[in-house]
């Protein structure tokens, strides 16, 4: 059973992740050791359909500061992480993924600094990517650009969820009413003082992503509408320019039926009812995403089940989250 009130919680998501758990523990136990103080591990299993379960169980024989919590089924990446950071204990929750890209190394030069300089958050900020696949470097940068631009700047370039939240910092983000919360927009937008460490990120230890291009996509969408208006701002602009190329069709229209050669402009209406509807479909789109976004605000369904803490078999269960 791990600690009541550990220094620090280490929150690893974990989506079928078999062949990296235990080169997970063989690095990040001894740095935690290290330490010197109490600690728990949250591993948040989030649905995993291979080994991974028999595996954290194996290695909690012989660890007991590794917590297990089992989520009903696969939830995400950023919805185990809340999971992870809701139900764990610590003075200061990190949050690491399990895949070694993150090196386990660098949470205590992350904890040394909030600790010294009295900071709520500590940024993981990778300076070096070079070993991610181009396609995930140039959309990653195109991600990062796209949000500094709608969020604000106070989001950290390269900054993924790779970081250290003090106490005060989790508790706030659990008093927001948001369910399905994108960690990396909002803790920096919670406006808690933070630092960021540079870190190079590394080649995954084993087995593949688990983020697909949809997932990827669903990522930056929620990213997007969950902080900025503006992509509904882009729809009215899009309709006020097709309204002024409209206005330049009439003029077009008016002169050729002048000139007695209405036929030809066959092909401009053509392009003109293509655009027209193609900007009606956009706009529906976008419309579309936030409608959504308020749909499933009302329904307050929670994003994630927990069906297993191994904690809770010795202690009572917190309050559901
Ligand atoms: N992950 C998760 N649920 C998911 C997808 C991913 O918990 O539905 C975890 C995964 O096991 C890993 C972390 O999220 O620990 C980051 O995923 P991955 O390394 O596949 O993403 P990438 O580094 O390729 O962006
Ligand atoms: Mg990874």
């Amino acid at each position: 059973m791990t600690s009541r009130n550990p220094s620090l919680s280490v929150v690893v998501p974990i989506f079928n992740e078999e062949s990296v758990l235990p080169l997970l523990a063989r690095r990040l136990r001894p740095v935690l050791d290290g330490l010197g103080e109490p600690y728990e591990v949250v591993a948040v299993d989030d649905g995993s359909t291979d080994a991974s379960p028999v595996v954290l169980a194996g290695l909690r024989r012989g660890w007991p500061q590794l917590r297990v919590v089992r989520l009903r089924r696969n939830s995400g990446h950023q919805a185990a992480l809340t999971a992870g950071l809701f139900r764990a204990r610590g003075g200061y929750v990190a949050s690491i993924d399990a895949d070694l890209q993150d090196p386990p190394e660098v949470l205590v030069e992350m904890l040394t600094l909030a600790r010294e300089r009295a900071l709520d958050i500590v940024y993981g900020v990778r300076s070096d990517r070079s070993t991610d696949s181009t396609f995930k470097r140039s959309t990653a940068g195109l991600y990062y650009r796209l949000v500094r631009r709608l969020v604000g700047n106070t989001v950290p370039a390269q900054a993924g969820d790779f970081r250290l939240l003090s106490r005060a910092t989790v508790e706030a983000l659990r008093e927001l009413p948001e369910r399905r919360p994108v960690l990396r927009l909002v803790v920096p937008w919670l406006g808690f003082p933070s630092a960021e460490v540079p870190y190079v990120r590394e080649q995954r230890a084993a087995g593949s992503t688990k983020y697909s291009l949809s997932r990827m996509v669903r990522l930056a969408t929620d990213s997007i509408t969950s902080f900025s208006a503006a992509p509904l701002r882009v729809a009215t602009g899009l309709g006020v320019g097709g309204m002024l190329l409209c206005a330049l069709m009439v003029v077009f229209a008016f002169v050729a039926y002048l000139r007695d050669s209405t036929v030809a402009g066959w092909a401009s209406l053509y392009v003109a009812i293509l655009f027209l509807g193609a900007v009606q479909l956009l706009c529906l789109g976008l419309l579309g995403e936030y409608v959504g976004r308020i749909y499933a605000a009302v329904q307050g369904r929670p994003s994630y089940f927990v069906s297993s803490d191994t904690d809770d078999l010795f202690v009572s269960s917190d309050a559901a989250d």
